[in-house]
């Protein structure tokens, strides 16, 4: 393989890492794909390929899926391993990550382009602070007694059991944190694993594998791949010996895996897409509501599931809210994520650039007006000016379909009717996350409970914590991440009776 050139900026062993030849994960030991396949990655910010990764395909994702079964039946994990010991290889893996914050930051925004100060405060301490919770819960994950009516003497308790071999699917926009997402609760309960990382963002992916293994997990309880999605995600979610599948991607791919899951029943969990309203009352603190429904929608580049893509705010203040976000929009400085000015990246990839481009394209064909953006920002990366679009219509792609790139489409209410807002906020096939701004408690309570998203942000959006449940209503997807709620999808519930 050629040596690529990488920005003499990186750190000496962040360059190492990505110049090495790169393996997978599979049953403690690091492999190349079994046919000696391997796929490009690229830095978007240039459009080179810097690294090549393995190609995993059916009979890989076989492998894994074996060794994690051989780990979850037979390996000390189970049995051996106290729930104790689970939680400290957790913080083990929380602490080795943490030492490595400013590798991982520079491998975040090399692979996926965002800049490298958001991966250093937001990506990688997020994902540090997700093992530790996941960690403290390892010893928590308890069933309960129950009071039985049956006529006799009867003592009934229920005991959460970890399910089995997980398989996790994972995207591209938050690389290293979805991985977190995944890997943290499925073993705090005690489950076995076999991840596939996003064929455009796998660096940090495989660099988290060597920490790993570094941390002591048993082999073949942490399998991660490296491949494309028919020819490694797809053989994952049909895999018989994998009992559940958690997902985070796009709807129509969540399709997909609920169509592969069903040859064995396995569980299914999904973390889908949005279509996420922020709507500001004429009450509202203009100037926070400007600032933070711009940042609902240009944080990561608009590559977030949950961005507020559709801005509503009330007559009364609509044209100073499009003239505020318009006005940060086009002094947003976009550039390579390595430069310290640099407040957006380069979207991960080619194709998102042209699907992107595309829906700014078809907007602006069907009538819809820039306030700012609306153009391509450079000759080479994958660059997109920050865009706003006003005057559009129910009926448009822009409006009905997720874009996910920083594309937010500002629409005025006209109404004072609680009720109705709602109706408007909630009229998407989405439901995973909205935003409301106003300074009156009761307008945002009642909003609150109107909207059908598993997520509401009161005078913020975007807030995230490791405790708190994240998931989708309606076509956002089925189950819900982190919190103690992502438990109810990595155990299975048996009731145990006892006539005494
Ligand atoms: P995006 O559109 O944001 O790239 P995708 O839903 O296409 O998101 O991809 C998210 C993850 O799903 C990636 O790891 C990708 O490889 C994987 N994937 C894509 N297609 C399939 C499929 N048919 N079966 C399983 N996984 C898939």
């Amino acid at each position: 393989m050629a040596t690529i050139a990488l920005d003499p900026r990186l750190d000496k062993n962040t360059s190492n890492f990505i110049s090495s030849e790169h393996r997978m994960l599979i049953d403690g030991k690091f492999v190349k794909a079994a046919s000696g396949k391997t796929l490009p990655v690229y830095n978007p910010a240039t459009g080179e390929v810097m690294a090549h990764v393995p190609e995993a395909e059916a009979v890989d994702v076989d492998r894994a899926a074996r060794a994690a079964r051989r780990a979850f039946d037979e390996g000390p994990w189970q049995r051996k391993i106290t729930a104790s010991q689970r939680g400290r290889l957790l913080w083990k893996l929380a602490d080795l990550l943490e030492s490595h914050l400013e590798e991982f930051a520079e491998l975040e925004s090399m692979d996926n382009g965002k800049p490298l100060a958001v991966a250093r405060a937001a990506d990688v301490p997020l994902a540090v602070d997700l093992f530790r919770y996941m960690g403290g819960w390892a010893t928590k994950i308890m069933g309960q007694t129950f009071p039985i009516s049956f006529p006799g003497e009867y003592l009934t308790y229920t005991l959460r059991e970890p399910i089995g071999v997980v398989g996790q699917i994972i995207p591209w926009n938050f690389p290293l944190l979805m991985a977190a997402w995944k890997l943290g609760p499925a073993l705090a309960a005690g489950n076995t694993v076999v991840l596939k990382l996003a064929e455009q963002t796998p660096l940090s992916g495989l660099r988290l594998a060597e920490l790993i293994q570094e941390a002591g997990f048993p082999e073949g309880v942490v399998n991660v791949l490296t491949g494309y999605g028919e020819g490694a995600g797809a053989p994952l979610a049909a895999h018989d010996l994998v009992d559940k599948i958690a997902f985070t991607g796009s709807t129509e791919v969540g399709k997909l895996i609920v169509g592969a899951a069903r040859g064995n029943l396995k569980k299914v969990t999904l973390e889908l897409g949005g279509k996420s309203p922020a709507i500001v009352f004429p009450d509202a603190d203009l100037d926070k509501a400007i600032a933070g429904t711009a940042s609902a929608i240009f944080f990561n580049h608009g590559q977030c599931c949950c961005a507020g893509s559709r801005l509503l705010a009330h007559k009364d203040v609509y044209d100073r809210v499009v003239e505020g976000v318009s006005d940060i929009a086009s002094k947003i400085r976009v550039g390579s994520g390595l430069d310290p000015e640099t407040q957006m990246g380069p979207l991960v990839s080619e194709e998102q650039y042209q699907r992107v481009s595309g829906f700014i394209d078809s907007g602006l064909n069907e009538g819809a007006k820039a306030t700012a953006g609306g153009r391509p920002a450079a000759e080479k990366g994958y660059f997109v000016h920050p865009t706003v679009l006003t005057h559009t219509k129910p009926e448009m792609k822009v409006i009905r379909e997720e874009i996910f790139g920083p594309v937010v489409c500002a629409m005025p209410f006209n109404d004072d009717d609680i009720d109705r807002i709602a109706r408007e906020a909630n009229d998407t096939i989405y439901g995973l996350a909205a935003s409301v701004w106003t300074s009156n408690l009761s307008i945002a309570n009642k909003m609150a409970k109107r909207l059908k998203s598993g997520t509401v942000w009161i005078n913020c959006h975007n807030v995230f914590d490791a405790a708190l449940p994240f998931g989708g209503y309606k076509q956002s997807g089925w189950g819900r991440e982190m919190g103690g709620d992502v438990f109810n999808s990595y155990t299975e519930v048996k009731a145990v009776t006892t006539a005494l």
